[in-house]
């Protein structure tokens, strides 16, 4: 079994309560042990932090960028091993795994050699005003299970970038390739600017509320995120909450459904549907419904289920039983109701957590499987008749993460998407993320940016200084 340790204050430590188990997906049997750490370790590595903070606050921008590139080049080299440990803990296929690692290097090249801009407010011949940025001090990332590898390096990256120290939380159910990409970081970083802890019970409040943290970068659920801004209050904790989703898409009247089903099949089912901006409700218009639906159960079809290990295989299991479980009582649900159960729909009678890809039909706003975060491998397609009640049904969620519309006058699709309550709108794609394009929420969906210079920014403070000209008075 691979060893895995904890990073604080420089040095790779055990857990001090023991070890627990995780598990692999695709046999629904653990496959490593991860250290779980105890509260104290969590103090020491905010304390580790804190203590380095006095140096790295002070680090040149050039400093911090050979550090993260040299990071990037290790991440780089080790991709295949990395990779391997994503399926084994996380369960999606091989090749998608390696997107994930080769996805987080590019993400962390191009935070790398952001500038951080000093805003000039006003320069006249009594006084020049200008708006300057300085690191927050120590964050602490909390992050998923969908994507384990890339959102750590989404939280942690531009952290580090802006100057601040940080203490990373990953889930308890894939903890392991974070530990690795901690140990690489750690590795061209003084001792204490990144350190990591893991282990549960009690570790999300602990981290919440303790003092020493001054701004928390949390990806998860909305009912965790609600949490996590109660705890924060203590000391006014900065925050960027990237929650849960229920993103739509429209589809208007004339498109391509041939020539569109592909796109919108794996905006979907995006590493098994486990994916907050993942397209999760789709609305067709009733002249091409059966059409639509036709199309989307043929490339279901084309889906080869299995381990992610397995060569030749597309498509993996679940994460976890309890996801697994979610989703099929979603489908009963609708089953229950009258809806068309078009292919998949059924777990797979073998070890793992293995779903099917699920398309469907006669489904509307007010079932469970339309309204609730399916966050996994089915999609409701949903009819509609007239664009303007479809948008006002879109935009009733309380979720705000993404949408999107479809069609064939871009302009039309344009206008329509303009008027989605998301954060991010979408025409003629869905899910479309990239370094440089700010991301996030809107309403329960959460707040703050990721990526970009907005998203780099969430990691400063303002300070305005104020220089006055001329003689002393
Ligand atoms: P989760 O909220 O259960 O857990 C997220 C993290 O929070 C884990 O590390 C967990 O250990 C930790 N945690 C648990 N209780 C805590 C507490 N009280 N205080 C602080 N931290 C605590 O979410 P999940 O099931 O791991 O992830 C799935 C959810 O994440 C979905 O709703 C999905 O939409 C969302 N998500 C959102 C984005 C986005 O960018 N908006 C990206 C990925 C996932």
């Amino acid at each position: 079994m691979q060893d895995f340790q904890l990073v604080i204050d420089g040095a790779q430590v055990d857990g001090e309560n023991g070890r627990f188990a995780v598990l692999d997906p695709a046999s629904g049997k653990p496959f490593a042990e991860c250290p779980a750490g105890s509260l104290g370790q969590l103090d020491a590595a905010v304390a580790a932090a804190r203590k380095a903070f006095a140096g790295w606050r002070n680090s040149s921008a050039q400093e911090r960028r050979t550090a993260l590139h040299k990071a990037a080049d290790d991440l780089q080299r080790e991709a295949a091993e990395l990779a391997r440990l994503i399926v084994q803990e996380q369960g999606k296929p091989l090749a998608l795994a390696m997107s994930e690692v080769m996805g987080g290097v590019a993400w962390t090249r191009y935070n790398a050699d952001l500038e951080i801009p000093v805003e000039l407010v006003e320069d006249t011949p009594v006084q020049r005003v200008e708006l300057q940025r300085k690191p927050l001090g120590v964050v602490a990332s909390i992050t998923p299970w969908n994507w384990p590898f890339m959102i750590a390096i989404w939280h942690i990256i531009p952290a580090l970038r802006a100057g601040n120290c940080v203490v990373s939380k990953p889930s308890s159910l894939t903890p392991l390739s974070t530990l690795r990409l901690v140990q690489i970081l750690d590795r061209h970083l003084p001792p204490g600017v990144i350190n990591i802890v893991t282990g549960e019970k009690g570790f999300g409040g602990a981290i919440t509320s303790h003092p020493g943290i001054d701004k928390i970068v949390f990806t998860g659920s909305t009912p965790t995120g609600q949490s996590v801004m109660r705890g924060a209050a203590s000391n006014l904790k900065r925050l960027t909450l990237e929650l849960g989703g229920n993103d739509a898409a429209i589809v208007l009247p004339g498109s391509d459904v041939a020539g569109m089903a592909d796109a919108l099949f794996d905006a979907a089912f995006l590493n098994m549907g486990q994916t907050c901006a993942a397209l999760k409700r789709l609305y067709v218009h009733e002249s091409q419904y059966e059409e639509m639906l036709v199309a989307l159960v043929a490339r279901a079809g084309r889906e080869v289920v299995g381990a992610g290990l397995e060569d030749g295989v597309s498509f993996g299991p679940v994460q976890n039983l309890e996801q697994l479980e979610l989703v099929a009582e979603l489908v009963e649900d609708a089953r229950r109701l009258g809806a068309r159960v078009l292919c998949g729909g059924q777990r797979l009678a073998r070890d793992g957590y293995f779903y099917p890809p699920t398309i469907v039909a006669d489904v509307t706003d007010g079932d469970r499987l339309v309204d609730e975060e399916q966050f996994g491998p089915v999609l409701p397609v949903i009819v509609y008749g007239d664009v303007e009640d479809v948008l006002a049904r879109a935009n009733a969620s309380s979720m705000g993460l993404g949408g999107s519309v479809w069609g064939p006058d871009a302009a039309q699709a344009q206008a329509l998407a303009t008027r989605l309550e998301s954060g991010v709108a979408w025409v003629n794609c869905h899910a479309q993320i990239q370094p440089n394009t700010p991301f996030g929420g809107s309403k329960m969906s959460g707040f703050g940016v990721e990526f970009g210079l907005e998203g780099l920014l969430e990691f400063t403070g303002q300070q305005l200084l104020f220089v006055r000209k001329g003689a002393q008075a």
